[in-house]
């Protein structure tokens, strides 16, 4: 077996690399944060090789979590070789990481990716200059474009053969070369002798992570600190800055010599012209909120625009509402099957996850919309746009990658918060990412943004914004916080080039999102429509256990109604009042089942008329505008599905915290629902003034202090000379 592993700087391509090697489809993307995990597989074509997938990193000195994943891999597990990817549009700082992962001895390629753009750039790469100045193979290839992948391989499978031990660059001037020496004999007997180079290093930049793992004899220590000050003292720097300003003067002369670049300095590119406009400092929110209101338009609005309604309106009304039904009809009848298992196929299974399904196109639709905006670009500069505006409320843009990616799935966006450094920002990003509307969540959007708002698209995309705006104000209140106060990390992301996206990818990470909705209601939505229909269908009636023929008489019924006047003060009222109740549980196991549980229940209840009338009609005729919108604000916002809370209790790694994230999420859900539907019902006329009113109107007040009281702040450090 051969293990290769691909390591090279966040966005350098290694996931699309990985992906054209073994043939598999992992999520690439625009944003550092996609891969946190390693991932591993098998050469295409010879499964002797190991292909292993890494997280970015810029360099060996692990900051944030999924760096750390990184670099104990190519440490203690060492590969047979790296293929070190290196982005060829910007090469300079690329080989930052190359000069450290040369260090590690290890056989390893250099591949220059991005071949395409670079011609595009009208740049040069002196590949035999650069692989001779290096000491290793270097292969100019393009991942995306499947340029050179086979040769690149070959190199590197014939490395790991070879073994031969790749030399560290030249960098260090002579007396920092002789302190790395004599540090190297205070550490040779505890550290493996091949990574001799790379820890002296770790030692001289005073790395706490290492010092932490390999726990020296003290005086060993002490002599380090001897060696390292003396050296800080000469050139008046800190180590860690010594050696990294002598890595890139090193870099710079060999990128020199070896690279031409096709445009000048101060030239504007094509990306740069669009981004003068894109990210300006005033048009860049109204931009993103006009392209997102589009986005919502195309997916989810009326018909006469909206390629995604006209699809789920067919779905709804002909696939679910007569060709399904009547074929089943068909078969039943013929079969002679009636009464109860008819009612279980029809209106249980059928009705529930038709309920769920119909809501395919409008999701497809939206996905493709969002991969495209991936793709080309624009969604990283959205993160770099909601960093500035982030910022000013002590958040980091990093935060808004998480975010991003949970517009698919909510547990790859919590997994992203990894990324992030301070400990206190990514348990606020976990707490928080949940807001945001997954995949899952858009059948309840989609279902009332059509049956209650006439699919106004403004509805549909206010739920995003609701996600955003959550986001946002729990950071502010949080932040305030002694717990959570504190400078945001910073937030470094080259931006890619625009380009024309790729149909492959766009139609990967659409289908992949799709798919594993349509997935979830063949197994989970279909096992939980049986079991609804049976707890709807049945009840005691006069002392006995027996089928109702009213489902608001059933066992659901009386659990839900024993509940039920939780949501009293959100609007959930009347006969919907136990339906929402129990969509909302249910919604637990998975977001889709909120709507599947209403197909199932209203299927039921109403007298289904010939033409398989929608039931989406009889749903909105349940709902006022207001309770509707509480419902909708309050699913959208409460406690993520268990798969999600899941993935927190991972991240958080710690009972408590997990435990307070999903009390939080909850409880301002409830707030801002019920501030919705109370004060909202004052200027309707929906509700008259009340106790509840008056909690809503303190909660509000309560809100708007937290968010402009004065925080707490950091004492600032005495700073000791
Ligand atoms: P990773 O973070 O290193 O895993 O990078 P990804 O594989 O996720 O790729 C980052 C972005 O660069 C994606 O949008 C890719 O489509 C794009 N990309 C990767 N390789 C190439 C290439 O050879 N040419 C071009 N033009 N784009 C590429
Ligand atoms: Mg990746």
């Amino acid at each position: 077996m051969i293990h290769i592993a691909l390591a090279g700087n966040p966005n350098s391509g290694k996931t699309t690399l990985f992906n054209a090697l073994t043939g598999t489809y992992q999520k690439v993307g625009n944003w550092p944060g996609v891969t946190v995990e390693k991932k591993e597989g098998h050469l295409k074509n010879n499964s002797s090789v190991i292909i292993q997938d890494l997280p970015g990193i810029y360099s060996l000195s692990p900051y944030s979590l999924e760096e750390v994943v990184a670099r104990n891999y190519l440490v203690n597990d060492k590969p047979d070789a790296i293929i070190n990817i290196v982005d060829g549009t910007n090469i300079e700082r690329n080989l930052y990481l190359t000069s450290q992962l040369m260090e590690l001895h290890i056989p390893l390629v250099v591949a220059i990716n991005m071949a395409d753009l670079v011609r595009k750039n009208n740049d040069n790469i002196d590949i035999d200059a650069l692989s001779k100045a290096l000491g290793v193979e270097v292969v100019e290839i393009s991942a995306l474009k499947n340029e050179n992948i086979d040769s690149l391989i070959a190199k590197a499978i014939k490395a790991a053969e070879d073994k031969k031990a790749t030399a560290p660059l030249n960098i260090f001037t002579d007396d920092v070369a002789s302190a790395l020496d004599e540090i190297k004999g205070l550490i040779k007997d505890t550290v493996d002798g091949q990574y001799l180079d790379y820890y002296a290093v770790k030692f001289f930049e005073k790395d706490e992570k290492i010092s932490k793992e390999l726990k020296l004899k003290t005086d060993s220590e002490v002599k380090i600190q001897e060696i390292v000050a003396n050296v800080e003292n000469k050139h008046d720097d800190d180590s860690e800055s010594i050696i990294t300003s002598m890595r890139y003067k090193t870099i710079g002369e060999i990128v020199g010599q070896s690279v031409t670049k096709g445009r000048k300095k101060h030239e504007l590119s094509f990306s740069d012209k669009i981004d003068k406009i894109v990210t300006n400092r005033i048009l860049a929110l109204p931009i993103f909120v006009l392209i997102m209101i589009v986005v919502y338009t195309i997916a989810m609005g009326s018909t006469d625009f909206s390629i995604g309604t006209m699809g789920t309106d067919w779905a709804n009304d002909v696939l679910f509402g007569e060709i399904v039904p009547n074929f089943f009809d068909g078969i039943l009848t013929s079969l002679g099957v009636s009464g109860a298992l008819y009612s279980l196929i029809m209106d249980g299974i059928i009705g529930g996850v038709g309920a769920v399904l119909g809501f395919v196109p409008q999701i497809l639709v939206l996905f493709l919309l969002l991969s495209i905006m991936e793709d080309c670009g624009y969604m990283a500069r959205v993160a770099f746009i909601m960093d500035r505006i982030f910022r000013r409320f002590g958040l980091s843009g990093k935060s808004f990658i998480p975010l991003l990616v949970a517009t698919g799935c909510g547990v790859p966006g919590i997994m992203a918060s990894r990324t992030i450094e301070q400990d206190r920002d990514r348990k606020m990003t976990i707490m928080t990412t949940g807001f945001i509307p997954c995949g899952a969540k858009m059948p309840i959007i989609g279902l009332f943004a059509g049956a209650v708002f006439g699919n106004n698209p403004l509805v549909a995309a206010s739920a995003f914004f609701i996600g955003i705006a959550a986001v946002v104000v729990s950071g502010i209140i949080l932040k305030k916080t002694k717990r959570f106060a504190g400078e945001p990390a910073p937030f470094v992301m080259e931006l890619p080039p625009y380009h024309l996206p790729s149909i492959t990818n766009v139609w990967h990470s659409t289908w992949e999102r799709g798919w594993s909705f349509i997935r979830r209601a063949g197994t989970v939505i279909l096992i939980s429509s049986i079991i609804l229909w049976f707890l709807q269908g049945f009840g005691f009636v006069d002392g006995s256990f027996q089928m109702v023929e009213d489902n608001n008489t059933s066992l659901l019924a009386a659990l839900g109604n024993a509940i039920a006047w939780i949501f009293y003060p959100l609007g959930w009222v009347g006969e919907m009042a136990w339906k929402a109740t129990v969509a909302t549980i249910t919604g637990l196991i998975a977001k889709e089942e909120v709507v599947n549980t209403l197909g199932v229940l209203y299927h039921y209840a109403g007298e289904i008329s010939e033409n398989g009338e929608e039931i989406w009609t009889l749903v909105g005729n349940d709902f006022t505008a207001l309770s509707a919108y509480s419902f909708m604000i309050f699913n959208l916002l409460c406690a993520p599905c268990f798969a999600a809370m899941g993935a927190i209790k991972r991240e958080m790694n710690n009972g408590k915290w997990t435990a307070f994230a999903i009390a939080y999420m909850c409880v301002f859900a409830y707030v801002i629902a019920m501030i919705v539907y109370q004060i909202g019902g004052l200027f309707t006329g929906e509700v008259s003034f009340g106790v509840f009113s008056v909690i809503a109107i303190v909660l509000l007040g309560t809100i708007i202090y937290l968010l402009f009281r004065k925080g707490y702040n950091e004492p600032k450090e005495v700073l000791k000379k």
